[in-house]
């Protein structure tokens, strides 16, 4: 992929694109638009793709349900995809700020959404509150974890608020595994499938040019520490080195400021790498 390439540095990210208004799109190689959708709580915002898929648009993860994100789709659908329509929507994981609007997208333009198996099946359990997933055994976790009453009660305010967000829900879905190799346009991508920040996490990382992380990276000191220490990722990137993984795109900076006071900072990078080991299946 030809694209305006971020080198990776020992110490520092960089971000090469300022941030544009959510509801817009920029694009950040060529074929791949950078799409900025507003979120009602503290994140404010998501980080989507759109990527150049012959005649027509894969996007990759949707954005909350909410009719402020669906009227702001309908806007792009009509202004900036030059009349060619989603063929594909990939779903990187379970938490309803990616896959939220799936549901609504899949029936709007006739597809099913490609996603693991773990994602599809825990965003159903979590619509539920079943399998573990509902607030009651939150609730018992953070107290037996010694958290005071005051905040579990605050805690338990968003109960529910998973469902809010995702309905709804696709029914089927198009399974991918780790390692699978997706032609997008005349591109091939390839799922990297991590565990933590969700059950089977999918990342799509395109021939040592361009890796769609699909969420958060927690940072210390301005490094990406939790690549460091995380094997699953990591290794299957082969990275010689962690600083090889280091450097992230500017469109990432906002939220990263409003992550901080948790100890960790949000992401949903198209993250563009200088020269990485190609990804194999391990
Ligand atoms: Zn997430």
């Amino acid at each position: 992929m030809s694209s305006p390439v971020l080198a990776a540095t020992r110490n520092a990210l960089e971000y090469p694109f300022e941030a544009h208004p959510t509801g817009t799109t920029q694009e950040v190689a060529p074929g791949v638009l950078w799409v900025r959708m507003p979120l009602p709580f503290a994140l404010d915002h998501i980080n989507l793709w759109l990527v150049a898929d012959g005649n027509g648009w894969t996007m990759v993860d949707c954005g909350l349900a909410t009719n402020t994100t669906r009227s702001l789709w309908e806007e792009i659908f009509s202004r900036d995809l030059q009349g060619r329509p989603v063929g594909r929507v990939i779903v990187t994981h379970y938490h309803p700020d990616h896959i939220g609007l799936a549901g609504w997208l899949s029936a709007k333009f006739g597809l099913v959404p490609w996603m693991t198996r773990d994602e599809f099946l825990t965003a159903h359990a979590a619509c539920h509150s079943v399998g573990g997933t509902g607030y009651a055994r939150v609730r018992d976790f953070f107290a037996r974890h010694g958290l005071d009453p005051a905040r579990l009660e605050a805690a338990g305010v968003g109960d529910g608020n998973y469902r809010r967000g995702v309905e709804p829900l696709p029914d089927t879905f198009r399974r991918i595994h780790h390692g699978d190799r997706i032609a997008i346009g005349d591109r091939s991508w390839q799922v990297i499938v991590g565990y933590g920040h969700a059950p089977e996490h999918a990342a799509l990382h395109c021939g040592g040019a361009a890796l769609l992380g699909g969420d958060r990276l927690p940072v210390a000191d301005g490094r990406p520490a939790a690549l460091e220490r995380a094997p699953s990722v990591r290794q299957r990137l082969r990275l010689r080195r962690p600083d090889q993984s280091r450097g992230h795109q500017r469109q990432q900076q906002h939220a990263d400021a409003e992550g901080q006071s948790r100890g960790a900072r949000h992401y949903s990078g198209c993250r563009l790498m200088g020269a990485p080991t190609p990804p194999r299946p391990t």
